[in-house]
């Protein structure tokens, strides 16, 4: 635990991450950003994720630097992450990117670079992120989105095996066969939208809201534990104080090994908001760029 109580994973090589973050996906706007942010810091969230492809960097670098000058915390409280996006997987192009990130977050170190989607040149990108890392720049480096099938090619291939992998984990979608892989091989299992992104009624789900008043917690909060205790990092985004706070709020109870179950067997099997086994999505991800 840090001071804010929130638990700490120790990733492979042994760096501390906190379990807890706060993700600003789809929050573009700077001001709204910039405001997400210093409140999440303030709430007690120590761990940011963002990327490149969310244009939002600037913001969130920008409200972790007037919280550190205003001594709220120091840089090394902050766990900062950010992703290379496809457009620029490539040995230079790589490097030019993460040294971009950088600059937008302000820092002149990241704590963890991922690379975004397991398409395009991803090979070249991952020896970039190990050298990266090599010389310092970077504290940890991973994937996101990496399959199975994704993630055995990589580490056929790589020197340096990913410590994270982010993908999407929730409980309609648990990844619990694959989480265990991971965790055997000795990456950590990071889960975005941890709450479905709002989706198939998760607030009103009868198997979490009745679990949520044997607890006093709503049914957002019994998700999130039981991917909490599942052993993965959980990086919720919520706009609303009130959603930051609730978010954070889940340390003082624990699932059964009964009501673990109960929301495992909610699994549909497969992700309703992105299929990373049909190839059709990485031609169209591939066709987005995010700069010239
Ligand atoms: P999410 O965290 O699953 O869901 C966010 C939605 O839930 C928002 O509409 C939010 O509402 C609502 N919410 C949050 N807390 C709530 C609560 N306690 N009660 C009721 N509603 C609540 O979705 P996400 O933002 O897509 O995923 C989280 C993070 O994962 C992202 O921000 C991003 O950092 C990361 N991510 C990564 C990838 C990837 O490809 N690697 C993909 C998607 C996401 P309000 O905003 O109104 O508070």
């Amino acid at each position: 635990m840090n001071k804010q109580n929130i638990p700490v994973v120790e990733l492979s090589g042994g760096i501390s991450m906190p379990q807890i973050g706060y993700g600003v996906f789809q929050i573009r706007d700077y001001e709204e950003c910039r405001r997400c942010v210093s409140e999440a810091i303030a709430c007690g969230y120590r761990l940011f994720d963002t990327a490149a492809a969310y244009f939002n960097e600037d913001a969130v670098g920008d409200a972790v630097a007037e919280a550190i000058q205003k001594g709220i915390v120091r840089r090394e409280d902050i766990f900062l992450t950010t992703k290379v996006w496809l457009q620029d997987f490539g040995e230079e192009e790589t490097e030019r990117a993460v040294r971009k990130s950088m600059r937008n977050l302000k820092t002149d170190y990241l704590d963890l670079v991922l690379l975004h989607q397991p398409y395009g040149n991803w090979q070249a990108a991952w020896k970039t992120l190990e050298k990266l890392q090599k010389e310092g720049i970077i504290r940890a480096i991973g994937t996101s989105n990496f399959t199975e099938q994704k993630m055995n090619e990589l580490l056929r291939f790589a020197g340096q095996k990913p410590q994270i992998n982010q993908i999407e984990i929730h409980p309609f979608y648990t990844e619990t066969g694959y989480t265990e892989k991971l965790k055997e091989a000795g990456i950590q299992p990071e889960a975005w939208g941890p709450l479905n992104e709002g989706q198939r009624g998760i607030f009103q789900n009868t198997v979490l809201t009745e679990i949520g008043e044997r607890y006093g917690k709503s049914a957002a909060q019994i998700a999130l534990r039981w991917n909490l205790q599942s052993g993965n990092v959980i990086i919720p985004k919520g706009t609303k104080e009130k959603h930051m706070r609730e978010n954070l709020d889940i340390l003082d109870f624990e699932l059964s090994p009964d009501e673990m179950a109960m929301i495992s067997a909610m699994d549909l099997g497969h992700s309703e908001i992105i299929d990373f086994n049909n190839p059709a999505t990485g031609r169209l991800l591939m066709k987005l760029k995010i700069h010239d």
